[in-house]
């Protein structure tokens, strides 16, 4: 049951409350609000009636360049109502980045801003920094003068309890369509890079994510890579990305493949240093296979990023600084620090798992410490609907080794042509200066349905970037 607006003197629906009330306010819900313009001038100033109580909200005039004032300062206004007080304030979205582009796109500069998300969006100062300080930073890379390469591989040695993204084990019937996926993504790459090269696309980045790509097969990676050589313009390439997550797919073989086709970066993700956590995970690690394979990539001269998730189940705020005091020993080049959201997808959450409490302050201090003795700063970030409330997912890059595809794919900037299983083709449109039209199409996770629809889908989608 959502708050109810029974009175309101400007336009607001009730779905613009619905999400925020039931994530941020719960107590609010199923309560009658009445929101009165008491002021409208230079200032403006709203009175919310609830439950007997009221309180007044009242901010600067902007009215003109942020349509939405008045509907925020209802949220934060319902936030005070019911004294709750989140580093995020007022701020649901998943990329709050965005907001911070678009109120720049309207001409606020920085420091109107800052001003803007603390006194308005009620958001924290060390997260209105945080958020000033990315974007800031992916402001020297955004661009639409190019477009990027998505390609998923749906494959992985095990699925792991947490995991909600397009991935299947080797074994079983999704198994039994592995050759059969990559003669089709190989075929797809083939089609899409001729289509390409016709349309004048030309290409920045260049992502094979997943699943765990590094899965193929020694052979298999060599013809996707050959294939993606011969067929795709890389001229205007700037990086090109290789998921390795799991060491437990990796060889020696297939690092100096990957680098002698032109990979510069890849990932090598513990996610945590305890191995009890991730075989509970189902997730296979060791140790001291993921120490070689990490000073391999570095001998090679790969970009090393490693992710890291904070909140796996079972896991105390001791066992997650110990993870940490152990990645102070590794010289990667990029750090991506995520908060696990559950997903309705995943096993976990289907057994409604329950999770230690954290001590936000502690892990948060740590991550600040070894970021700082690395060289390494916030570059990107983006939050999960249903991640713990003082959390967010943040990518750390040592300067220059910002992954320019990270940048774009979280800020919806640059169009995307998607291509191998789950993979999404988004093709980018302006639409005003502060709104762009975002055209979708999305290939089946599904290998077997991947396969049997590839004509079908192929057309759909070169005829979405033939439309130039
Ligand atoms: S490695 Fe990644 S994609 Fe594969 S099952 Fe685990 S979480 Fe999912």
């Amino acid at each position: 049951m959502a708050v109810k607006i029974i009175k309101a003197d400007f336009y607001i629906t009730q779905n613009s409350i619905d999400e925020f009330t039931r994530i941020l306010a719960p107590e609010a819900r199923g309560k009658d609000v009445k929101i009165t313009t008491l002021k409208e001038d230079e200032n403006i100033e709203l009175l919310l009636e609830m439950e007997g109580k009221a309180v007044k909200v009242a901010f600067e005039n902007h009215i003109d360049r942020m349509d939405d004032q008045k509907i925020v300062m209802t949220k934060s206004g319902i936030l005070k109502l019911y004294e709750k007080y989140y580093p995020w304030g007022a701020l649901t979205g998943v990329r709050p980045t965005k907001l911070v582009r678009k109120l720049l796109a309207s001409g606020f500069d920085y420091f109107e801003i800052g001003y803007i998300l603390e006194k308005l969006y009620m958001v924290s100062p060390e997260k209105r920094e945080l958020l000033v300080n990315v974007v800031k930073k992916e402001m020297e890379y955004l661009n639409r003068d190019y477009i990027n390469m998505y390609i998923g591989i749906p494959y992985c040695p095990t699925k792991c309890r947490y995991c909600s993204f397009a991935s299947y084990e080797l074994k079983g019937k999704m198994g039994e369509y592995y050759d059969r996926f990559v003669d089709a993504l190989i075929e797809e790459i083939k089609i899409t890079g001729r289509a390409m090269a016709e349309n004048v696309y030309r290409l920045e980045s260049l992502y094979i994510g997943g699943g765990t790509p590094s899965i193929l097969s020694e052979i298999d990676l060599e013809r996707v890579l050959f294939a993606i050589g011969e067929y795709v313009d890389l001229s205007s390439v700037k990086e090109f990305t290789l998921e390795a997550g799991r060491v437990d797919t990796l060889s020696d073989e297939k690092l100096e493949i990957m680098k002698k086709y032109g990979v510069d970066r890849i990932s090598l993700n513990p996610q945590t240093f305890n191995e009890d956590t991730l075989q509970n995970l189902n997730r296979k690690f060791d140790r001291e296979k993921f120490d070689y394979m990490f000073q391999k990539a570095k001998k090679l001269g790969f970009i090393i990023n490693m992710d890291l998730i904070i909140g796996l189940p079972g896991e105390t705020t001791g066992d997650i600084l110990k993870t940490l005091n152990d990645v102070e020993n590794y010289d990667m080049d990029n750090l991506t620090v995520h908060v696990l959201a559950l997903k309705k997808a995943s096993d976990l959450y289907k057994d409604d798992i329950e999770r230690e409490e954290l001590d936000a302050r502690l892990i948060e201090e740590k991550i600040a410490r070894i970021a700082t003795a690395k060289g390494l700063n916030p570059y990107y970030m983006y939050r999960q609907k249903n991640s713990i409330d003082w959390g967010e997912n943040i990518g750390y890059a040592k300067e220059g080794t910002e992954s320019i595809f990270n940048i774009e794919m979280i800020e919806e900037n640059q169009s995307t042509i998607g291509l191998g299983g789950g993979a999404i083709t988004k093709l980018i449109e302006e639409e005003t200066e502060i709104r762009d039209k975002i055209t979708r199409v999305v290939n089946p996770k599904d290998p077997i349905r991947y396969v049997e629809e590839l004509e079908e889908r192929l057309s759909k989608k070169l005829e979405l970037f033939s439309k130039k």
